[in-house]
């Protein structure tokens, strides 16, 4: 005991020593993710590699623009966000590098990497409907959400968000335009009320009986299962998760991820930390901390959460392809109305 913490004040003094300051590693990383979990994961990268991370966290946008502006002399090493459709558009700016490792690539399943970003973790897009409100076979797949059954039962949040605009993105990479199209008019024509609020929103919503049927992410489903408001805990037993279109393509997946920047004044310390995010550890934090599941295969996970939604068959559609038709997705939203 007396041994370990005379070492630690040698250690502490040594760092802080002025002429040693300037060898410190330093990662900065710019984070549109906004999950206070995240600080834990960046410690554990600190701990293992002695690289400092300076984070600045944002809205996706001011981050973008933030890099714009600074150009070639912005400190940013590392961009990381949620969604394919906004790493899409970052990579639409040039902003990333592209990437060979050996190691990103053995670890991420090739639909779930490009060239040049990467994602860290999954979520899926569900149906949640209320109990007893509609029949179970009414809300097997995406497509039933836009038939006409469903006539005024359907809580939405806006057609532009990224969330809405990736899922989009599949359905017509899937089927083409025009029945993507069809889709998203029909979709409309059965909302309950006009698109508001987020995905926990449309949860409570269903939960309280303001409509019937609505999209989630899985991982506000499993915050809500975890909360600690007996509310919270009380809705979730008010309504049926879905996993969608089983007998078909499977439940679409989104991702979160991110990408080494062209400019990155660290270009060694942001590779390790990209691969860092593929560990065994950091993809734990991803799962038990923000409840989604790990790119890597047969990493063991303890959350309960996740697990009581047991196993589901997952559409394998690239990220790339969801990232090449999210133009088109805003286009096809803005004329069905799905604002
Ligand atoms: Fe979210």
């Amino acid at each position: 005991m007396k041994f370990s913490i005379s070492h630690l004040l040698v250690v502490l003094s040594l760092s802080s020593a002025p002429g040693l300051q300037a060898q410190e590693k330093v990662l900065n990383l710019y984070s549109a993710r906004h999950y206070q979990t995240d600080a834990a994961l960046y410690n554990d990268f600190t701990r293992q590699t002695g690289i400092v991370i300076k984070r600045i966290e944002s809205k996706e946008d001011e981050l973008l623009e933030r890099i714009k502006s600074e150009g070639g002399n912005s400190p940013a090493d590392i961009f990381l966000t949620v969604d394919a459709a906004r790493l899409a558009a970052a990579r639409e700016l040039g902003l990333f590098a592209p990437i060979r490792s050996p190691i990103l690539e053995a670890r991420i399943p090739a639909n779930l990497r490009t060239g040049d970003w990467f994602s860290f973790s999954t979520r899926a897009r569900v149906i949640v409907y209320a109990k007893g409100a509609v029949k179970p076979d009414e809300v097997k797949t995406y497509a039933d959400l836009a038939n006409p059954r469903l006539k005024g039962k359907i809580c939405s949040r806006s057609g532009s968000h990224p969330y809405n605009l990736s899922l989009m993105a599949s359905i017509i990479a899937h089927q083409g335009e025009a029945k993507a199209e069809e889709w998203a008019k029909g979709v409309v024509a059965n909302f309950a009320r006009p698109p508001k609020g987020g995905d926990t929103d449309q949860i409570l919503a269903v939960a309280a009986g303001e409509c019937s049927v609505a999209l989630a992410n899985t991982y506000y489903l499993a915050r809500l299962l975890r909360s600690s408001k007996p509310e919270e805990r009380a809705a979730m037993e008010k309504i049926v998760v879905v996993w969608p279109d089983q007998q078909g393509n499977g439940a679409h997946i989104n991702v979160s991820g991110g990408g080494m920047l062209k400019t990155a004044p660290h270009k060694e310390e942001a590779v390790k930390f990209l691969e860092y995010l593929v560990s065994d550890s950091a993809q734990r934090y991803f799962a038990d901390g923000n409840n989604e599941w790990p790119v890597v295969a047969g990493v063991k996970i303890s959350n309960p959460a996740l697990e009581s939604f047991g196993k589901f068959k997952a559409d394998t559609l690239p990220v790339g392809s969801l990232a090449m038709y999210r133009a088109k997705a805003q286009i096809i939203f803005d004329r069905a109305g799905y604002r």
